[in-house]
């Protein structure tokens, strides 16, 4: 399914100062820094000035855009200076093939009649095909693929047919499916909204801006509010909409009350930064967790348990503390490579492989070797790293996946491939194991997962798991009816 392929993961930020003489571009600029993760594509900022959300749609104050392809230390040079202004949101993109275009980059500005609206989105809305239809049969006009601007259109309608932001979002909120945590700036009003069953994360806290102006910050993961020296007040609710008035005071509006939620497992697994609180789960303590439960799932002989750097390391530590194995590392990565070059020769190619991590030989020969990774995808990079680390006279090389098989696409914002490019869609773990190369392959269980994440299932979106959604996905198999979803 390709429809709304392009919003895909990204990482957001919103931030108003209560200084209207205080500039919001420096603080998102280094928030996003630390959502780099979170999408290496894009990145865009947009600023506008204004007494921190007077709460007027119809303010006048002028939004300011810059983004660029790349990271965000790349996009933002001097550039930054022209970024003027208290409020303002931020975005980074991750990269995904056939959409890396300039055009795609948000934040996306939209014109209206009274203004404009700057939205950053993270998710991806499942019905955006359905709703653009619609919306080009009573003549509106898209510039870009994305499926914000279906949401931009949507909200527009709302903002015109009630003169207010938040009825539009409760407009949003009952037409779009998917996913979606959103900052956005309606004029000079800053409004943070997260989607009716949580599927990715959004929190929200306080800084402390230039020459002390205080401000109340949105982010798609804690670490942005630390790097910034602030405090994480919490999560934005499932179905939530904030909106920053004057002095920096907020109000919240709850319009969804879903009692199940359909947070994304995958975060917890790779996405999110270890160091992140997601939904009151630190995600370190649940790897650590995940790692432990794989010692006990799948134990083995061994002389050394190795991470595969670096999504692999907290599962590594947690399985090594639990079989009272070592932890001790068989690969060693450069940190100053960035994101694998594409090389046209297979020679240069595999140096760039070799360049970004090292086998140390001596940690592995003629050992029995554990090595645990995140998850295994396409299984290529695998197959690649049992062979190396053979090559390098290890006795036994045991694979160990802090994950269950990943079986199914996700349509809510994680870049996975299609069915056919999922190793665990049409293979037994046995062909899997003897495909990579492995002496033994152990995968978490879905029971594990869920036990180590510390919610009720019902709460948690495990479709690239089960193949099961939580919303309709035209062709898929939803079992939303089965969870008490999307109730206003
Ligand atoms: P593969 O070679 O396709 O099996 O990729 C598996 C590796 O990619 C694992 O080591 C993961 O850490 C990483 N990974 C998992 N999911 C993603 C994703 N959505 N985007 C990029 N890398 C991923």
């Amino acid at each position: 399914m390709q429809q709304g392929r392009v919003s895909e993961m990204c990482g957001i930020v919103g931030i108003a100062l209560e200084d209207v003489s205080a500039r919001a571009a420096i603080p998102i600029f280094y928030a996003l820094y630390s959502l780099q993760h979170r999408g290496q594509e894009s990145a865009g900022i947009a600023t506008v000035s204004g007494t921190a959300g007077a709460g007027s749609v119809g303010g006048s104050g002028e939004i300011h855009l810059e983004r660029g392809m790349g990271l965000v230390s790349e996009v933002f040079r001097e550039n930054l200076s022209k970024l003027k202004g208290n409020i303002g949101i931020g975005h980074v993109r991750y990269s995904t093939t056939g959409a890396s275009t300039l055009k795609n980059a948000e934040p996306l500005v939209v014109d209206y009649r009274d203004g404009r609206i700057a939205i950053a989105h993270n998710g991806n809305i499942v019905n955006a095909s359905q709703l653009r239809n619609e919306l080009k049969k009573e003549g509106r006009i898209f510039h870009s693929e994305t499926d914000t601007e279906v949401l931009a259109h949507i909200f527009v309608k709302g903002l015109m047919k009630h003169n207010d932001p938040i009825s539009a979002l409760e407009e949003v909120m009952r037409r779009v499916i998917g996913s979606y945590s959103l900052t956005m700036l309606v004029n000079d009003t800053l409004i943070a909204v997260r989607d009716p069953v949580g599927f990715r994360p959004l929190c929200m806290g306080f800084i402390e801006g230039e020459k002390d102006a205080n401000g109340v910050i949105f982010a798609s993961e804690s670490t942005a509010i630390d790097t910034l020296g602030g405090i994480t007040l919490r999560d934005v609710r499932p179905g939530e909409v904030i909106i920053v008035r004057e002095g920096c005071e907020y109000e919240s509006f709850q319009f969804c009350k879903a009692t199940n939620k359909a947070h994304c497992v995958f975060e917890y697994i790779y996405f999110a930064r270890p160091d992140s609180v997601l939904d009151g789960r630190l995600v370190y303590d649940v790897r650590l967790k995940i790692g432990e439960r794989l010692a006990e799932e799948h134990p083995v002989d061994a002389d050394i348990v190795s991470p595969i750097p670096d999504s692999g390391v907290t599962f590594a530590i947690g399985y090594a503390k639990r079989s009272s194995i070592d932890y001790i590392e068989a690969f060693i990565k450069n940190r100053y490579v960035g994101r694998t070059f594409i090389m046209p020769e297979r020679e240069a190619r595999e140096t760039a492989v070799r360049l970004k991590l090292n086998v140390v030989r001596e940690n592995v020969a003629s050992k029995r070797v554990i090595l645990v990774d995140d998850s295994i995808v396409r299984g290529t990079t695998s197959k690649r790293i049992v062979e190396r680390v053979r090559r390098a006279g290890a006795k036994e090389v045991h694979l160990r996946i802090g994950s269950p098989p990943i079986k199914a696409p996700c349509y809510f914002g994680i870049d996975t491939p299609t069915r056919e490019e999922l190793i665990a869609s049409s293979h037994s773990i046995n062909e899997i194991c003897s495909i990579l190369n492995a002496d033994s392959i152990g995968y978490l269980s879905i029971e594990g997962l869920i036990d180590a994440i510390g919610m009720p299932a019902e709460n948690l979106c495990l479709g690239c798991l089960t193949g099961k959604y939580p919303v309709e996905v035209p062709g898929e198999e939803c079992i939303a009816k089965q969870l008490k979803l999307w109730q206003f």
